[in-house]
């Protein structure tokens, strides 16, 4: 029943595919990932008159470097906002702010976690309370509660005219919350940390980080962010975006291959186009459109 539930709602928008594409010619929003893995997370997200970096967890030297790739200067940039405290999310902000004091929307507790060190001279940090919806520029901004082991984490999801993405990273379990927030976008970044069977048989890693990474509060394996990318294809999902792969538990194949299997099992595989984002490369510049 599930599985003709998603095939008629693939074919409907298989058949409108032709004609929206003629309507709606010109993207809104596109989002770049800058970089992504245990290491460090950075992306772009720009409108015709809005840029936003979310999280700045590469160097300023490296987040620069890439941003002018897509022919951006962090200059241009409206704000940052940052989905938690953790070091892969925040480090190259006290060098990027330095010369260009650009506004930092974070929450109020992740705000007093910085406050002491990546924040502590910044002069503009714009507070608000996990949940908020808030406006830049032409770029409505949805927060939510995310659970993960910081202090305040958020995902968010990002509209700009009819269009919206998610970004859901960092998370140990993908909560109601968290599902009904993204559940009609049409791009989804989402973290697939680990490959499950990998991270068991690692022999460096002592077992109570295992537990940790493992727990409600750790990170999504490659398997939950594939059983939340199956639940969202009758509501409009057309790619999924991967991001945040551990280095040593998980590779792009291992989890390309989890999510595009688990597509497959329901007829899905062509219907969503699948990323895989990485550490070291600027994935290419995806326009947000729902088709
Ligand atoms: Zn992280
Ligand atoms: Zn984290």
């Amino acid at each position: 029943m599930r599985f003709l539930r998603i095939f008629a709602a693939i074919s409907k928008r298989i058949f409108f595919a032709a004609t929206a594409k003629l309507i709606f010619n010109s993207p809104v929003f596109h989002i770049t990932i800058l970089g992504s893995g245990s290491a460090g997370n950075c992306a772009v997200i720009e409108s015709s008159g809005c840029r936003l970096l979310v999280d700045g967890g590469l160097s300023a030297k490296q987040i620069t470097t890439r941003l002018a790739s897509v022919g951006i200067e962090p200059a241009m940039l409206d704000g940052i906002l940052l989905t938690h405290e953790h070091t892969d999310h925040v480090s190259g902000l006290r060098v990027l702010c330095k010369k260009t004091p650009i506004p930092v929307y974070c929450t109020r507790l992740t705000a007093e976690m910085l406050r002491k060190e990546e924040l502590a001279l910044h002069p503009d940090v714009r507070q608000f309370q996990a949940g908020a919806e808030f406006t830049i520029g032409d770029i409505g901004v949805r927060s939510f509660s995310v659970p993960h082991d910081a202090v305040d984490p958020v995902g968010f999801t990002f509209h700009c005219g009819s269009e919206s993405l998610g970004f859901l990273t960092d998370l140990g379990k993908c909560t109601n919350l968290a599902r009904e927030r993204v559940r009609r976008v049409s791009t989804l970044v989402i973290e697939t940390n680990h490959d499950e069977k990998t991270l068991q048989a690692d022999t460096r890693r002592p077992w109570s980080l295992k537990q940790r990474i493992m727990s409600i509060h750790g990170h999504l394996s490659n398997a939950a962010a594939a059983t939340e990318l199956v639940g969202l294809l009758e509501h409009g999902l057309n790619r999924a975006i991967l991001c945040h792969l551990s280095r040593d538990c998980n590779s792009p194949e291992l989890a390309l291959g989890e999510v595009r299997a688990r597509l497959d099992t329901v007829g899905a595989r062509e219907a969503v186009e699948v990323y895989c984002a990485t550490q070291k490369e600027v994935s290419p510049r995806f326009a947000i459109r729902s088709s």
